[in-house]
């Protein structure tokens, strides 16, 4: 039987962000300069981008958002049957939208899109960025949240176990982590900022698999790679 695909087309996740314009946004901080248009697109793109993990992260739990009524800028919840198969059939009772759950399930497979242990965090990028009137409180905003991890849901909550910039920024996870490491801080940068770098690095040397390269080495020689 040929695979059901009715109702893929309409459904777009918002991709995740170049990291070239991240860069330049730290490069424009560092030097003390806010670029609001720059804050307000990678802003805006890391909002839908943290909507869509949230509205997956909703169907999974059974509150599929119809993608078309969405576009008409209606909200329509249709539910997810119990019946869990990836044949079961959803349709909007508002429109003719209508999708099995294993044709939705693959529009968002392997693109970074699973909220795993790191829901907090998009869901308080969402409402901060919301609240966020002025381009300082727009980028802390943007500085938290591409600096957060996912925590182990099960074994241990205090344990981080990946950054969650690898759901919101382009590139493999030790890639992002490796470019978030990277990024240029100048004297001019935010005390907050600063510190918040600092936590982070502490915090990815606590994922035991996450080997990033030492910041300076202790004694001043080469730390040559192997
Ligand atoms: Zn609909």
């Amino acid at each position: 039987m040929a695979e059901d695909t009715t109702g893929q087309e309409d459904i777009r996740w918002a991709p995740r962000v170049p990291k070239h314009k991240i860069r330049r946004l730290y490069e424009w901080e560092s030097k003390g300069i806010l670029d609001e248009e720059l804050i307000e697109d990678v802003g805006f793109m890391l909002l839908l981008r943290c909507q869509a993990i949230l509205t997956i992260r909703d169907a999974r739990e059974g509150r599929v958002k119809c993608p078309r009524c969405e576009r008409e800028g209606a909200t329509t919840i249709v539910p997810r049957p119990q019946e869990r198969g990836p044949d079961a059939r959803m349709e909007c009772d508002r429109c003719d939208w209508a999708i099995t759950w294993g044709a939705y399930h693959k529009t968002y497979q392997h693109k970074q899109l699973h909220s795993g242990g790191a829901v907090a965090a998009f869901e308080t990028y969402v409402k901060a960025y919301g609240r966020a009137r002025t381009p300082k409180a727009k980028i802390l905003a943007i500085d938290r949240l591409i600096h957060e991890f996912h925590y182990s849901l099960r074994t241990d909550p205090d344990q981080p176990t990946r950054p969650a910039a690898v759901n919101l920024i382009q590139g493999k996870l030790t890639d992002v982590a490796r470019f978030l490491d990277e990024l240029t801080y100048g004297e001019a940068a935010t005390a907050e900022l600063e510190s918040r770098r600092r936590e982070w690095r502490d915090t990815v040397d606590r994922i035991p698999w996450m080997a990033l390269p030492a910041r300076e080495p202790a004694d001043g020689s080469d730390s040559e790679e192997r």
